[in-house]
């Protein structure tokens, strides 16, 4: 590596680490879940209501990562409602209690999940394989469960701050209920990671002659104030969509300003870590756009990245580079 690059990395490296000392402000108050735990599904933490009318059953999911609070706020505050289905099956679902339970104000990025993530389990071999952890035992307790949904809404949030994002998948059908929703703005189209399949991605929400569908929605900053209003209104627009809760309770509550023309995002490329050395040689913002193709971003061990490709989006690109999980994907306007 040259000398210019190599005091560039280092100039970054003191950024990050002073950066780091900084503890990030958590600006949103922890709902108590623990009346949540008994459940009504045989479940910990899942509540599942019936309607006497036939319907689809919508499941929203908090807390698929331990402390990704927003969602949770989100569900906490729809039970209090104590909102019914006119049709169909509402489940809710705080998925990570375990990992929610460990959350610590002095170490707020610790407590996404305990063993490992929940959201890369999501394959029969994974879910029916020798292997065991907190997570997978849990994964495989609440399989049943999304086994009977026809569409999910998984809320979650980013490490760093970003514009919230609709993680659609790789399915045409992914983009259409992100477009039906109308919030977030942004929409990605995306593959998920090397390192698991999301639940977002699990089976039949992820094949396309299947009609049952997911949506992911990354709401912002983890513990910004505006991550819980983000996904309240999502939430609420998902519901309205599906027309299963009372229509004048939903528009007492939904945000009455017209949401921006939604723009779609395709990932063309998810780079995985290959070594021990990976890092960022730039400060780097998620959804950031570089606009010359060959810009060098990051190294990993002797290999410099490169954007393939002008006018390249960074998407969500990681706090913490481990070896085998994803870096950032990349991605351009598309449409
Ligand atoms: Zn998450």
């Amino acid at each position: 590596m040259s000398k210019g690059k190599r005091q560039g990395v280092d100039a970054f490296e003191n950024a990050a680490m002073s950066e780091s000392k900084t503890a990030p402000r958590i600006d949103v108050e922890f709902p108590d879940l623990d009346g949540y735990a008994s459940g009504n599904a045989r479940i910990a933490y899942a509540w599942t209501f019936h309607s006497e009318r036939p319907g689809p059953h919508v499941l929203l999911q908090a807390l698929t990562h331990g402390n990704e609070v927003c969602g949770a706020i989100a569900l906490d505050w729809l039970l209090r409602q104590a909102i019914r289905p006119e049709r169909g099956t509402l489940s809710v679902v705080f998925a990570n209690v375990a990992a929610y339970a460990r959350f610590d104000h002095g170490d707020p990025f610790a407590s996404r999940c305990v063993d490992e993530d929940f959201n890369r389990l999501w394959t029969p071999a994974v879910l029916e394989g020798p292997r065991d952890s907190v997570e997978l035992a849990r994964a495989r307790e609440l399989r049943p469960l999304y086994d009977s949904v026809d569409y999910l809404l998984d809320l979650h949030s980013m490490s760093e701050p970003c514009v919230p994002l609709a993680m659609a998948g790789r399915q045409r059908k992914g983009v259409e209920l992100a477009r039906a929703v109308e919030i977030p703005q942004h929409i990605v189209i995306d593959r998920g990671h090397a390192a698991g399949t999301r639940l977002r991605d699990y089976g039949p929400f992820d094949d396309p002659q299947d009609t049952r569908n997911a949506l992911l929605i990354e709401c912002g900053q983890h513990w910004e104030a505006q991550a819980p209003v983000v996904a309240k209104q999502a939430m609420l627009r998902f519901l309205r969509h599906f027309a299963i809760v009372d229509s004048s309770w939903l528009e007492g509550h939904l945000d009455r300003a017209r949401p921006l023309p939604q723009r779609v995002v395709e990932v063309t490329a998810t780079v995985t870590i290959q070594t021990d050395e990976f890092r960022f040689v730039r400060p780097v913002r998620g959804f950031e756009m570089i606009r010359e193709a060959g810009t060098v971003y990051a190294v990993d061990g002797d290999a410099e990245i490169r954007t393939p490709h002008g006018d390249c989006i960074l998407v969500m690109p990681t706090r913490k580079p481990k070896r085998g999980e994803t870096a950032v994907r990349l991605g351009r306007y598309v449409g």
